[in-house]
């Protein structure tokens, strides 16, 4: 026996389920075209080839700087980490210190793996 039955003696449908109404969607899958092309466009600063700190070390810069061009300031001024360091103007050049940090960063390196065979 159920609650239905004592109540008027038709069996009643049980209640429709409230209908809710679909709610459209606010997000769209696709990014805008617009967007990723921008993104691609912008400019990652000039990519440098691969290997561009070839040749430096201690006491010489890059291979492929040149009195025209040092491949760390992008300029005709040597950036080479240990001669006198980054001129200020650079300082404030992201480009700049970006490979300034990766040439100094080479350089401890070499040293590290000069220090282990100076070792004895
Ligand atoms: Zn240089």
């Amino acid at each position: 026996m159920s609650d239905i039955e004592l109540m008027g003696g038709d069996i009643q449908e049980a209640p429709k389920p409230v209908e809710t109404p679909r709610v459209k969607r606010k997000y769209t899958r696709r990014k805008p075209k617009i967007e990723a092309a921008s993104k691609r466009r912008k400019p990652r600063e000039e990519p440098l080839p691969a290997g561009w700190l070839q040749g430096l070390n201690s006491i010489n810069c890059c291979v492929a700087c040149g009195p025209e061009k040092c491949m760390i300031t992008g300029e005709n001024v040597c950036g080479h980490p240990n001669k006198g360091g980054l001129q200020t103007k650079y300082m404030s050049d992201k480009a700049v210190m970006g490979r300034f940090g990766e040439a100094r960063l080479h350089l401890a390196h070499q040293e590290a793996e000069g220090g282990k065979g100076r070792k004895f």
